[in-house]
């Protein structure tokens, strides 16, 4: 399978439209640091098509940024329709918006994150008048996976955090999930978390296993959002568990067998300076930090 980096950013990107931080300050000055939000395509290869887990506000440029994502031949025109998404965060989901002029979605999420979408962003009334949209369950990984162009894929539940838009809906822990892709033709496994509220047992399994992890990459450290001032919460309290300090994920991705990198950067967090001592402290430990674009074949 062939993986994609599209976007690497949390909500706002980097720099955010609102923000003079160093990090967006310094993604104006240095275009090449600004980072759009988290998105990655994956391909199966063969006869098989592309198809993207998250659409954030950026989709359209992703799409037209990569040649191998633009339209061509064939009845469905574009490469792309199929989307798995991890969570119902708008910085994930919006961009669905924005393939109105699409004949066919697909849609792979949790039955929350569907439930969410269809009856509190009104995805349904709203984009049904222009493409027509259909729904897949992503199963909890153990079970029968679902396929999308010849990957198999599945959730692993991560946490029971709502997007505040449906802060008052009904408790699950299938809110935001990791997806987990295998290939059956090479084997090969990889695991996308740009959210990771706790190092639960079932994403500690399934990461030991896996030759790729894409792992939140939020905070450096948990003090950071509440430091910077933009919310009274830790990293943790916010739904992210940071990179470094205790509890953090570095300790825990060095020891993993696979290749790890952290994605879904916020503008506070000092890795968005390529010029940071952290990216030093990261490369000791063998972890990588991934930015747009980047191509990984496994
Ligand atoms: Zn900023």
């Amino acid at each position: 399978m062939l993986l994609l980096t599209l976007g690497t950013a949390a909500g706002g990107g980097v720099p955010q439209w609102n923000c003079a931080c160093p990090g967006c300050s310094g993604a104006r000055a240095h275009p090449d640091r600004r980072r759009s939000h988290d998105s990655l395509a994956v391909f199966g290869g063969g006869q098989s098509s592309w198809f993207l887990i998250n659409a954030g506000p950026d989709i359209t440029d992703h799409l037209e940024a990569h040649a191998e994502l633009r339209p061509g031949a064939g009845s469905e025109r574009t490469p792309v329709v199929r989307i798995l998404l991890t969570d119902a965060e708008l910085d994930h989901t919006l961009g669905l918006l924005r393939l109105r002029e699409a004949h066919h979605l697909k849609i792979f999420a949790t039955a929350p994150v569907r439930q969410a979408l269809r009856e509190r962003l009104a995805l349904d009334s709203v984009l049904t008048p222009y493409a027509t949209i259909t729904w897949h369950d992503l199963p909890p990984s153990g079970q029968t996976p679902a396929v999308a162009a010849g990957i198999e894929v599945s959730a692993v539940p991560l946490s029971t955090k709502r997007p505040r838009y449906a802060a008052d809906a009904v408790e699950d822990d299938t809110w935001v999930v990791a997806v987990r892709l295998h290939d059956p033709a090479t084997g090969t496994t990889a695991l996308y978390a740009p959210a990771l509220a706790a190092w639960t047992e079932d994403f500690a399994n399934e990461a030991a296993g896996a030759d790729c992890v894409f792992v939140d990459g939020t905070f450096w450290d948990d003090d950071e959002p509440k430091r910077l001032g933009i919310s009274a919460r830790t990293s943790t309290g916010m739904g992210h568990l940071p990179i470094d300090g205790p509890g953090g994920t570095a300790g825990r991705l060095a020891q993993l067998p696979g290749r790890c990198l952290y994605t879904h950067l916020n503008n506070t967090n000092p890795l968005v300076d390529p010029s940071a001592r952290q990216h030093r402290v990261l490369a000791g430990l063998g972890l990588e930090v991934a930015q747009d674009g980047m191509v990984i074949e496994l």
